[in-house]
């Protein structure tokens, strides 16, 4: 604690140190970010190939490609690389799906749980995307939306692991984006960005942060109260804070209304209808 926050480390509760526990402070843990793949695995060029290897049951094939392609750019726009689709036997990235056992000693397990897995940068299967048959593959908010799903894989394929920032694409639960709204975080720019450097554009592309509860400068897109709780909007995100809690809640707003839009801009409660309204734009 003392070495946290600066202090001479002495072990001992000294005057500093006890001047230090006295403050106030936030008590919402320290939120870490993105985290390196163990080793810190890296493609050694730029400009790599992918090869979708086969197709699922589930979606049209130029449902796949788009799905892909777009899943692709969102780390091209943000870094130097560049991804050039290949028909040949041997690619960087290959992308296939796989049932169950597929000889990687990385079975799946049928529909739900394991939705896909990656390889960190390499040779052989490095870089590759596996995905699972037997999930329901859309392009939309039903069962699991491809293009999320093989955007997060293909962070993997990068050398990023696991981010403990909550609204990171490389958080390690699947939660649902309208791939129309998606914005890669910052957390994720910040990530892949530490590993390949900047993307080549004259003005860097930034991207939506995880409102953190003690940020003095948070501000919100709207507030209501709900059945006695208080609801705060932020973007894809929703506080509530309970007045008998202490700790504040964070979640996206499509956890709770799987089809609201992001960036709600007021909101209301009816307490005698037991109705909360929300608005965005001219409707409700
Ligand atoms: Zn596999
Ligand atoms: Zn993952």
């Amino acid at each position: 604690m003392q070495e946290f926050f600066g202090l001479q480390v002495t072990g001992k509760p000294d005057r500093d140190t006890l001047e230090m526990m006295n403050k106030p402070r936030c008590g919402v843990p320290d939120v870490e970010q993105y985290v390196f793949t163990p080793g810190n695995p890296k493609w050694k060029k730029n400009n790599l190939t992918y090869r979708i290897e086969n197709y699922t049951t589930k979606m049209r094939q130029t449902d796949v490609d788009e799905a892909i392609q777009k899943a692709l750019n969102v780390w091209s726009s943000v870094t130097p690389l560049t991804f050039q689709k290949t028909e040949d036997k041997i690619a960087d990235i290959m992308i296939s799906f796989a049932y169950r056992d597929h000889n990687d000693n990385s079975p799946f397990d049928g529909p739900n749980g394991l939705l896909a897995h990656a390889f960190q940068p390499g040779e052989g299967l490095g870089g590759d995307v596996h995905l699972d048959e037997e999930e329901t593959w859309t392009k939309d908010g039903r069962g699991y939306n491809l293009f999320i799903v093989a955007a997060h894989e293909l962070g993997h394929s990068l050398g990023l692991s696991h981010s403990n920032d909550p609204g990171a694409l490389m958080y390690p639960n699947y939660a649902y984006t309208d791939p129309k709204e998606f914005l890669l975080p910052q957390d994720d720019i910040d990530g892949i960005q530490a590993i390949y450097g900047q993307s080549n554009d004259a003005v860097q592309p930034t991207g939506p942060t995880t409102p953190q509860v003690c940020d003095p400068n948070l501000t919100f897109d709207a507030i209501t109260t709900l059945r006695g709780e208080m609801m705060f909007f932020k973007g894809r995100y929703m506080l509530r804070k309970h007045p008998e809690r202490s700790e504040t809640e964070l979640n996206f707003i499509s956890l709770f209304w799987p089809n609201l839009p992001s960036g709600i801009q007021a909101a209301y409660e009816n307490i005698e209808r037991d109705e909360v309204l929300l608005f965005k734009g001219n409707g409700i």
